[in-house]
């Protein structure tokens, strides 16, 4: 028995049972361990700093059947997503990309004052407010009450739910079928997701488009972006697994794009089965190009639970270096995947100084598990750190322009993925 197979028995043992999220077989196959980690959104108040904090497994799973990769649902989402602290407003690059995405499909599916659009987890209406000046009526739907607010503040009208066949039945009682669903990373975060996917079906009209957005599990391997697996993500894509999600729900995948949001992401077109229309060839080229990289062979996926171990020593090692010399760190955000990776790698207080963030709500407080203090971003031109380690890397090209003038004092930044590099502002601008 080689040492692949050998491990993959560890985590059947432990998982014996776990039905998968998609096609109800049994999961048997770790995708990659990452240990004990808290809750990436929970950030602690002060006085919240000696208290026992709950830890819970990122054991991440293959279906051998479907090839959903999957964490098991270890806390409810009604316990992560009342009171959430993600505002997407605070990212100008991803506001960007929502008015570029409203403005194509309002052309491409000639939207008007009869439509009508309807985006799962709408957040703060970073996306739907750019519908409103086009004259396309909108709906979103958020759990998160107090971001749901913002959007209400904003003209757009919000419902305060979880999305399922239930409040699409509620929907369409109350006339608001919808010629356009938009998920843009809400898949990876749906316990249920067949239910879902279901109401999805039930809310489309009959010549309706469903869009999704969501990072690319090719991506995800290829790169090692392993923090971006945390609790609240569920589940992790490949087109091949969309695809048999699609079919199982009598939706059609009939286009497929790929965009360089999170680190590569898959915008994935579903029309209702019985459209009868015919896929595109990006379709067909998607699904062969991930068969040939072997994504329904469980001994490919051994490979990326080794890199991953790879960028922890690495990162270690050059933050072990850097201290040893002297250097102060800091690092740059508080995104839920930063704190994947500064749990696993175990990096706290002891090499980060503390981190910054954009968003209000966050400073003050503490990173969840490794407890660095989150400030304002001013908090970095006060400290005139050596190193900044920026944790939300796939915004490395917008930081790093942002925080240009670093290089006054000869700062640099880290970004920890795919491998740790360092970039000089300096030749950056060069
Ligand atoms: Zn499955």
């Amino acid at each position: 028995m080689s040492l692949k197979e050998d491990r993959s028995l560890a985590g059947a043992v432990r998982h014996a049972g776990m039905p998968c999220r998609l096609c109800n077989a049994p999961v048997r196959h770790t995708f990659v361990d990452l240990g004990m980690s808290p809750l990436c959104e929970s950030f602690l108040a002060r006085g919240e700093l000696d208290q026992m904090e709950p830890y819970y497994p990122l054991h991440v799973m293959i279906c051998e059947h479907c090839l959903l990769v999957q964490l098991k649902e270890y806390v409810k989402p009604d316990h992560i997503f009342t009171e959430y602290a993600y505002f997407s407003s605070y990212s100008t690059s991803w506001v960007a990309h929502a008015k570029s995405y409203v403005e194509m499909i309002v052309a491409r599916r000639q939207l008007g004052a009869d439509s009508l659009a309807v985006e799962l987890a709408s957040n703060d209406g970073y996306l739907l407010q750019h519908f409103l000046p086009l004259g396309v009526p909108v709906l979103g739907v958020e759990p998160a009450a107090n971001v749901a607010k913002v959007a209400t503040g904003k003209g757009v009208t919000t419902r305060v739910a979880f999305f399922g066949r239930q409040l699409a039945r509620e929907l369409i009682a109350e006339g608001k079928a919808a010629d356009v669903i938009i998920g843009n990373n809400v898949l990876a975060q749906v316990p249920d997701l067949n239910d879902f996917v279901g109401g999805m079906k039930i809310l489309l009209k009959p010549d309706g488009i469903v869009t999704l957005e969501f990072p690319h599990l090719v991506c995800l391997m290829d790169e090692c972006q392993f923090d971006t697996i945390y609790h609240e993500h569920f589940s992790y894509f490949s087109g091949l697994t969309i695809d048999e999600m699609a079919r199982r729900h009598g939706l059609a995948l009939v286009d497929v794009e790929r965009l360089s949001t999170h680190g590569g992401s898959l915008r994935v077109y579903l029309a209702h089965a019985e459209s009868g229309q015919t896929p595109s060839p990006a379709v067909g080229a998607l699904l062969a190009q991930e068969e040939r990289l072997g994504l329904r062979d469980m001994g490919t996926y051994g490979g990326f639970a080794e890199a991953v171990k790879r960028t922890k020593r690495d990162l270690l090692a050059f933050l072990i270096e850097a201290k040893r010399a002297g250097k102060k760190v800091c690092a740059y955000g508080a995104p839920g995947k930063g704190n994947t990776l500064l749990n696993y790698c175990g990096i706290g207080a002891d090499f980060l100084d503390f981190t910054v963030d954009r968003n209000p709500y966050k400073h003050g407080r503490f990173t969840p598990g490794m407890h660095v203090p989150i400030l304002p971003v001013e908090a970095i031109d006060a400290a005139r750190p050596d190193f900044i380690l920026i944790l939300p890397w796939n915004l490395k090209r917008e930081i790093t322009a942002q925080m240009a003038h670093v290089a006054s004092w000869g700062a640099k930044f880290v970004v920890p993925i795919p491998t740790v590099s360092v970039i000089d502002p300096k030749e950056a601008r060069a």
